[in-house]
């Protein structure tokens, strides 16, 4: 006897239908508490909308105060007597120029802490108008001909699920015009976190973990989100500067504030 009729009521199949299902379910779900609970400002908590930082946090993401190394930005003793710190005079950074636009113990560093640990990439979009805003004058004078973002080992992307520092990158060079290049920079070692080791160890563990391509006469600018004694950068500049670019300078949302540096 032949089987009943019964009619394809799935034909992408059970598995696709309960997976569009629960796409939109959760679409409905994000519309309704953005609804019902706007967005926590990254620095008080209190609610803000768009994401990122209230109206009264915001006017604490300001440019860092002077005086500070003309090489590396790290802050210098108000009676210093020369404009480069310690660390540059002794071994020179390989790229030309960085700056740490804010203080990473500020808001600047909530809005990086909400992004990297607490899964919200939106809180990036007014660190990078932020950045926009305090755009440093001597980039201004001579845009780069490529902005590339310090690059995330794809496992660290695949835990992460975005990288802050493309996010930013995009940020920056939509609005000012500049050609944003994501893949001409690769990490090819996944390193372990650089917290907790001091400055020799971190150039140790990213000694050779960029490499570079089609960069060539190019003069760049990395973006990277957080700072600290530059080692991550300083070895991605190498790695470009390998591959035949021109100039590298660097561009990080915040810096970490070294002790001594008072
Ligand atoms: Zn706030
Ligand atoms: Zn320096």
């Amino acid at each position: 006897m032949p089987a009943p009729f019964r009619p394809a009521l799935f034909p992408e199949g059970g598995r696709a239908i309960r997976q569009r299902v629960g796409a939109v379910s959760r679409d409905l779900g994000r519309g309704l508490c953005a609804l019902l609970w706007p967005a926590a400002c990254c620095a008080c908590g209190s609610p803000t909308e768009p994401p990122g930082l209230c109206a009264h946090c915001l006017p604490g993401l300001c440019a860092r105060p002077g005086p500070r190394c003309s090489i590396c930005d790290d802050r210098l003793p108000v009676d210093a007597p020369a404009h480069r710190c310690g660390g540059c005079l002794e071994r020179r950074p390989r790229y030309a120029r960085a700056w740490g636009v804010f203080d990473y113990a500020g808001p600047a560093g909530d809005l990086i802490r909400a992004a990297k640990y607490g899964r919200q990439p939106a809180a990036l979009d007014a660190l990078s108008r932020a950045l926009v805003a305090h755009w440093p004058p001597l980039l201004d004078c001579e845009p780069p001909s490529l902005v590339l973002p310090i690059p995330l080992h794809l496992r660290r992307l695949a835990r992460r699920g975005h990288s802050p520092p493309l996010r930013l990158a995009a940020g920056l060079a939509r609005p000012l015009g500049l050609k944003l290049a994501r893949r001409r920079l690769r990490r090819v070692r996944d390193t372990p976190e650089q917290a907790g080791l001091d400055d020799k160890a971190r150039r140790r563990n990213v000694r050779g973990a960029f490499v570079a391509r089609r960069v060539a006469g190019h003069d760049i600018l990395l973006v990277d989100d957080a700072m600290t004694t530059g080692a991550t950068v300083d070895a991605a500049a190498a790695a470009l500067l390998a591959g035949g670019a021109e100039r590298v300078r660097v561009l990080c949302a915040a810096r970490v504030e070294r002790d001594g540096a008072r």
